[in-house]
């Protein structure tokens, strides 16, 4: 490896970020109209259930577990004709992993239940309630499922279309469309301005949505025909009228909430005046490197301003800059 590289690996470890890690093979290139049916008699096939952004959990002493066998996914309720094949795990002899959701009866049914509860796959990830590479196959899940449900006619010509490829496509039996999962990039990013008293700041707002004095790096949803280095300048500009000159990816993670890629770069900012878009932030700071150290020392409970959860991007790209000679 190239020092080049080897200085890049050791600067994109995400070991804390949320839904990065999953070791599933997807092998979508090779499945066929059987694939379906030939993994779930596969022994050790194993499903994950799910219901919108919730995951299906067991406890035994301290430990959760996400996967249960078919017989278990059929009693709590699992829709059987909207199974999907997520991959097969290399580290249980290549057993197959597939998810199935619940139906919002099955899901009310399960309040009183004893064995089972439902978590949010977001609390489950800050929680760190699973280990951190089945929250990236849960995350393909999450993702999936929703865009099956949200996805059951033809954009083309409204028929109904069918599952496809054990879930990697659906198929228009009328007009012969087959339509694939999407996925919505999403820039965030972090500015960063060293001012002419040689001291590096970077911008931080407060959303207009969130309930908490969180700070945090600014993201945007792509738009179409733009470049990875336009829309952070576009974003960036639009929510706080900050130029940006260069820009740098650094890392992603999925965010399936419902299908996002986060797309995590840096950006180095020209211009220092703030002028914020109020319907997005009710605030924006520049933040000293010491500032930013005792706002991550606060925690995400504080009252006080403080950053996000290290399980997300933004922390990690906010940690990327600390950590910087
Ligand atoms: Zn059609």
């Amino acid at each position: 490896m190239s020092d080049f590289f080897a200085t890049q690996h050791a600067m994109i470890a995400m070991d804390h970020v949320g839904y990065v890690h999953n070791r599933l093979d997807r092998d979508t290139e090779h499945r066929t109209e059987d694939s379906l049916q030939e993994m779930m008699v596969q022994n050790g096939s194993r499903y994950f259930v799910l219901h919108g952004d919730k995951v299906l959990l067991s406890q035994r002493g301290t430990r959760y577990n996400a996967l249960v066998c078919e017989r278990r996914a059929k009693e709590v309720g699992g829709l059987m004709d909207r199974i999907i094949l997520l991959g097969t795990d290399p580290a249980e002899r290549n057993a197959p992993r597939l998810a199935i959701p619940l139906s919002d009866d099955a899901a009310a049914a399960l309040e009183d239940d004893k064995e089972y509860e439902l978590w949010s796959l977001r609390a489950i990830g800050t929680k760190g309630l699973l280990p951190a590479d089945q929250l990236g196959a849960l995350a393909q899940a999450r993702s999936l499922l929703h865009w099956h449900e949200t996805h059951q006619f033809c954009a083309q010509c409204g028929a109904k279309t069918a599952i496809a490829l054990a879930g990697a496509r659906r198929d228009c039996p009328t007009c012969s469309a087959q339509h694939f999962p999407r996925t919505d990039p999403v820039v965030i990013m972090l500015a960063i301005h060293k001012a002419e008293d040689g001291i590096e700041r970077c911008l931080l707002g407060h959303h207009t949505r969130s309930e908490t004095p969180m700070y945090s790096t600014l993201a945007g949803f792509m738009e179409q025909g733009e470049t990875l280095e336009a829309a952070v300048r576009r974003e960036i500009y639009e929510e706080s009228g900050i130029e940006i000159k260069a820009v740098r990816y650094a890392g992603s993670q999925p965010w399936p909430f419902p299908s996002s890629l986060m797309l995590g770069c840096y950006a180095e900012a020209v211009s220092s005046d703030i002028y914020i878009d109020e319907a997005e932030l009710s605030d924006a700071r520049w933040f000293t490197k010491n500032e930013v150290r005792e706002m991550i020392s606060r925690g995400t409970d504080s009252d006080l301003p403080h950053v996000p959860h290290r399980f997300s991007i933004a922390a990690w790209l906010i940690q990327g800059w600390l950590d910087e000679n």
